[in-house]
């Protein structure tokens, strides 16, 4: 880091906690001259200092806790982000709908651009429908907007998981915050929701890898529903390129516990026994470069999204599609609205006003994600059969005409 960055980066920091005026944040961001008098007296004697009293924490740096602590911090509150880990790698194959609200940062790689899905019933008969979305490289995607929080004003801590709630604040590995208000968005096995005491959700277990030398349809991605390779699920192909893509599938229930598929088990032997010995096998058989194991929420919305001075965004309160496994473009509407939403609460010292960002939630997404659930439920009853899901994939799958009726 260059001198002046680290200059920046200390008075953000520093101007925070020394220019306290609690009641009118936006009078924390000093002027330049301001910050480097500051600076000057303070960053040789405090190699290490940072504000342990913020306005929001939020838990997570994926793509809505980035996205909350971006609107929070450019309002001028004072935004401690914590992240479990040194860097972001969030296991994804990185699809994104063109519909994203969003501004992409330049950093971000784009790897290729999607314009229809080919999906693939048991009887490898197949449905075309014309799609608008880009598949984005999904570390440098969070990182990117990681960068942006971080540039709006908010302290990221990296390597800094959540352990405990506490009154006032949380408790860290390395440290103790507090805040008016805290945000859950540590994704699909979150803390938060374990330390409130709230059942974990259903998930799909999920493995990717990343091959080269790959036969791909030109900008298109695929999707193989067979209940023998992906019981529960479906392989995805997104490409990332002429030649290279991440395919991936999901299954159902915990590792361990799927039965059928010929005695196996784990996401990655479906996934391997896809690439190399289904009807598929000439096409994929290419060489792995990478591969990420994860898991997908398809228990849907949770009930409850906001309780006190804590919120839940993004995976953590079910935004997912249950039946796609989609969730970043809700994670990033989501975080907006709670990001709105805890900038009214702060600035009337009224944390009752956070239940809007509940209600205005289950407006906008209430609706298209129940009715994914319902048909996820279904999905559940006739995925077992090839037969039977070849019979009512039409009704179970976003891109049939009939999923819509
Ligand atoms: C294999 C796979 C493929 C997918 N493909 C797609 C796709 O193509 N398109 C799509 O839209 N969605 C996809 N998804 C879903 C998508 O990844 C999630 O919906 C999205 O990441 C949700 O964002 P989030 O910010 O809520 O959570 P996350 O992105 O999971 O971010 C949570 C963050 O919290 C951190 N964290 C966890 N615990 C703690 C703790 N105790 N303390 C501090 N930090 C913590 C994590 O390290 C992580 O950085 C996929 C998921 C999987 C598993």
């Amino acid at each position: 880091m260059d001198f002046a960055a680290e200059i920046n980066q200390f008075s953000v920091k520093i101007s925070w906690k020394c220019g306290v005026n609690q009641s009118s944040p936006r009078n924390l961001v000093p002027k330049p001259f301001e910050y480097h008098m500051l600076n000057m007296a303070i960053v040789y004697t405090v190699p290490e200092m940072f504000s342990m009293d913020y306005d929001l924490i939020v838990v997570g740096a994926g793509p809505a806790g980035s996205i909350t602590a971006t609107v929070v911090a450019q309002a001028g509150y004072r935004v401690l982000v914590l992240e479990r880990d040194f860097s972001c790698r969030s296991p994804c194959a990185g699809y994104l709908s063109s519909t994203i609200n969003l501004e992409l940062p330049e950093s971000c790689i784009i790897q290729s651009k999607i314009r229809k899905m080919r999906t693939y019933l048991p009887d490898l008969s197949f449905h075309d429908s014309q799609l608008n979305g880009f598949v984005v490289d999904r570390p440098s995607f969070d990182a990117a907007l990681a960068r942006v929080a971080k540039d709006a004003g908010a302290y990221i801590k990296w390597g800094s998981p959540l352990i405990d709630l506490v009154p006032g604040g949380v408790r860290f590995r390395g440290g103790k915050a507090s805040a008016s208000v805290i945000v859950g968005a540590d994704g699909v096995s979150s803390r938060v929701v374990s330390l409130l005491g709230w059942e974990r959700q259903r998930t799909l277990s999920c493995a990717q890898y990343h091959l080269k030398g790959v036969d791909l349809l030109r900008e298109a991605c695929e999707i193989f529903f067979d209940a023998d390779y992906a019981p529960g699920g479906y392989v995805w192909v997104y490409p990332t390129g002429e030649e290279s893509a991440k395919v991936g599938l999901g299954i159902l229930g915990d590792e361990g516990d799927t039965g059928g598929g010929g005695g196996l088990r784990s996401p990655r032997e479906y996934l391997d026994a896809f690439i190399s010995e289904s009807f598929m096998a000439e096409r994929f058989c290419g060489e792995r470069i990478e591969y990420v194991r994860g898991f997908l929420p398809v228990g849907g919305l949770r009930r409850e999204l906001c309780r006190g001075n804590l919120l839940l965004v993004g995976d953590s309160a079910g935004m997912a599609d249950p039946i796609t496994g989609a969730g970043i473009n809700n994670a990033l509407l989501a975080g907006k609205i709670a990001g709105r939403t805890i900038i009214d609460a702060l600035e009337n010292d009224d944390v009752a006003m956070l239940e809007r960002y509940e209600r205005e939630v289950k407006r906008l997404l209430g609706r298209p994600l129940a009715r994914s659930l319902e048909k996820r439920k279904k999905m559940d009853r006739y995925c077992t059969a090839n037969e039977s899901l070849q019979r009512h994939l039409p009704e179970l799958w976003v891109t049939f005409r009939e999923y819509w009726r």
